[in-house]
């Protein structure tokens, strides 16, 4: 019992099926592991790694702040937060000026829900068939087949999902008694499925006309791994409110919502909170990565990593690539999870995803040409195998 995944297994609630390395360190797109291996990271720890490991400006700012300040709530304003917010707002699609800090996606997609009921006193939302938007309760109300682990007695309002990229359906369903329609422009865990422009023009039209709000989850999708910092930029689609977590602040947990000053202006003192949202270390570091996003030409990175891949690794055993950036669904002609295996033999991390046949790319934003090359040079190997 002393490789520590026994020791977790020991200790913790046995919920994960947990992959068979343990890493020691990490830097750039690699992780060491403790037997010594070296992994290419295609997977960036569920999307959160977006500048990769050990970043210095990340690291030091991070380090810097927790010298000089390491805790305050929101009892107190902050500069490094207000910053934050700032910075946040200023890269968001345009008319979010309103920022609400906490510490995860399903937090974030939680209070994005309760500000769509609390304005609209309605009591209905829709969601897209196959999304993903956690497992709090509201979250997992609107996510697909969530009814396998909900695990509550009952959902907190009615929820129906419209078929993903049927715009009749849409039309159909969005009516006056809508709260919100929330929706993932790129499905993450579906598979980096990206929705229809149509489809997204479709939602944004319909609930303008009937007073319903449109809800962006960019958890996965946002902060730059598709190509833009928001993915609905992609489709010049303005979303009434949009949450953002995993790589928001690099890998220091933190979530955030953002929405028009007209719904922040029904919300008041009590109505929303969070003891850790918006803390100083988590600010510093939302600072550091969009500083770093900018100064380092990312999205443009992200772009032409996309290109090489979709170049490149159309080879072996994948037959077609969806999605966006490096949000991006291999599509293979057999199991992916023998691909993920056989990919991890040759030292390749990738995610898997709900789709039984697709791998997915989340690779830090900082990926690189010689990554994309041997990353297509091990798939052609798993077609030999
Ligand atoms: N929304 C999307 C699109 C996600 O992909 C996820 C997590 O995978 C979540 C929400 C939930 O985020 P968290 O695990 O930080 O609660």
């Amino acid at each position: 019992m002393t490789d520590a995944r026994n020791r977790e297994a020991a200790v913790t609630i046995p919920v994960y099926g947990q992959l068979p390395f343990v890493p020691e360190s990490a830097s750039g797109c690699e992780i060491l592991t403790q037997d010594g291996r070296r992994i290419l990271d295609l997977y960036g720890g569920h999307a959160v790694a977006a500048l990769g490991y050990a970043h210095a400006g990340l690291v030091d700012a991070i380090s810097e702040q927790s010298k000089k300040l390491l805790f305050q709530s929101n009892a107190v304003a902050l500069d490094i937060r207000a910053q934050a917010a700032e910075k946040l707002t200023s890269v968001a699609p345009r008319g979010l000026d309103r920022a609400f800090f906490v510490n995860s996606g399903a937090e974030a997609n939680e209070n994005a829900l309760r500000i769509a009921c609390m304005a609209t006193g309605r009591k209905k939302v829709l969601a897209i068939s196959h999304g993903f938007h956690g497992r709090t309760a509201a979250a997992a109300a609107v996510t697909w087949n969530s009814d396998r682990w909900y695990g509550f007695p009952s959902k907190p309002f009615a929820v129906d999902f419209i078929p993903r990229d049927d715009v009749d359906a849409a039309m159909d369903m969005i009516g006056d008694d809508i709260a919100a329609v929330i929706f993932e422009p790129v499905q993450g865990i579906a598979g980096a499925y990206d929705l229809s422009g149509e489809f997204l023009r479709a939602l944004r039209s319909k609930t303008e006309q009937h007073g319903a709000l449109l809800i962006a989850d960019e958890v996965q999708s946002g902060m730059g791994r598709c190509g833009e910092f928001f993915a609905t930029q992609l489709h010049g689609i303005e979303p009434d409110i949009l949450t953002s977590a995993k790589a928001l602040g690099g890998g220091i947990p933190c979530g955030a919502v953002l929405c028009t000053h007209a719904i922040a202006a029904n919300l008041g003192p009590g109505d929303l909170g969070s003891t850790f949202g918006g803390g100083p270390i988590a600010a510093a570091a939302i600072v550091a990565t969009i500083d770093a996003i900018k100064n380092e030409n990312l999205l443009q990175n992200v772009r032409s990593c996309e290109l090489a891949i979709r170049k490149h690794c159309i080879t072996g055993p994948v037959i077609r690539i969806q999605g966006k950036g490096l949000l991006l669904g291999l599509v293979c002609d057999r199991a992916a999870a023998d691909v993920r295996s056989s990919l991890l033999e040759q030292d390749i991390l990738v995610g898997g995803s709900s789709d039984p046949n697709v791998l997915r790319v989340l690779a830090p934003l900082v990926l690189q040409k010689q990554h994309i090359e041997q990353f297509a040079a091990a798939l052609k190997n798993v077609s030999r195998g």
